[in-house]
């Protein structure tokens, strides 16, 4: 048995509904502009830019309805609604067409941003994970099995401030579709099981604060609520 200087620490890991197993977490990838009506909101053109990666850390998960804490360091936190892709198989170069028998399940997730540290990072043309991949950044709901509820293309996305609707898309407005970000990640890393892919937020993302109740939808998939602490 491999002995370790210190603790390693427990994987990270996301519930599932309606079970006591969870789904262990590997990576969490994101997908940055993949709605049209963000990607101009954030000062974009979609037909001239294509959509990104970036990545968050696997402990960044708030799991089980736990409290999302206003982070420091900044005064613009902003929600950003997205479905959740979780991977049960890997691969690199994984064909479109096969993209789909990569997937375990979906879940609801908010990719949370620290807005005025990330338009520096921008600006300075640094590195995003000091506005993105904080601690606490990725609320997520429990995962359902595509075995469940099929591959949902399309359907509501949305996000309700203290019961006030913020943000309102649908999955067929993705500019990437799942299984092209499948396609797509896969040539640039070698995906394995229990990578999460969060597929981008539709428009409308704005700031939080201390107190709000979030409360995020997304159809067939599943509900997030979360309250800013
Ligand atoms: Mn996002």
């Amino acid at each position: 048995m491999t002995k370790y200087v210190i603790e390693p620490a427990p994987p990270a890991s996301l519930p599932i509904r309606g079970s006591n197993k969870r789904f262990p977490v590997r990576r969490v990838y994101c997908v940055g502009r993949n709605y049209a009506a963000h990607t101009i909101e954030m000062g974009g053109d979609p037909d001239r830019e294509v959509p990104f990666f970036f990545q968050k850390n696997p402990d960044n998960l708030v799991t089980g309805g736990a409290d999302f804490p206003y982070p420091d360091k900044s005064n613009d936190v902003h929600h950003e609604i997205e479905m959740i892709v979780a991977l049960h198989k890997g691969g690199a170069n994984i064909p479109l067409e096969t993209a789909l028998d990569h997937v375990w399940g979906y879940g609801v997730g908010l990719d949370m941003t620290r807005r005025d540290l990330q338009g520096q990072c921008k600006e300075k043309r640094h590195p995003w994970e000091i506005g993105k991949a904080f601690d606490h950044s990725v609320p997520a709901s429990d995962l359902v099995p595509a075995s469940e509820i099929g591959h949902p293309a399309n359907g509501a996305i949305w996000l309700k401030v203290n019961g006030e609707m913020r943000q309102q898309g649908d999955l067929n407005h993705m500019i990437w579709k799942v299984p092209e970000m499948i396609a797509y990640l896969s040539g640039l890393f070698t995906l394995a099981p229990g990578d999460l892919i969060l597929s981008g937020t539709p428009s409308g993302v704005g700031p939080v604060k201390r107190g709000d109740e979030l409360e995020g939808h997304v159809d067939g998939v599943g509900d997030l609520h979360c309250k800013v602490v």
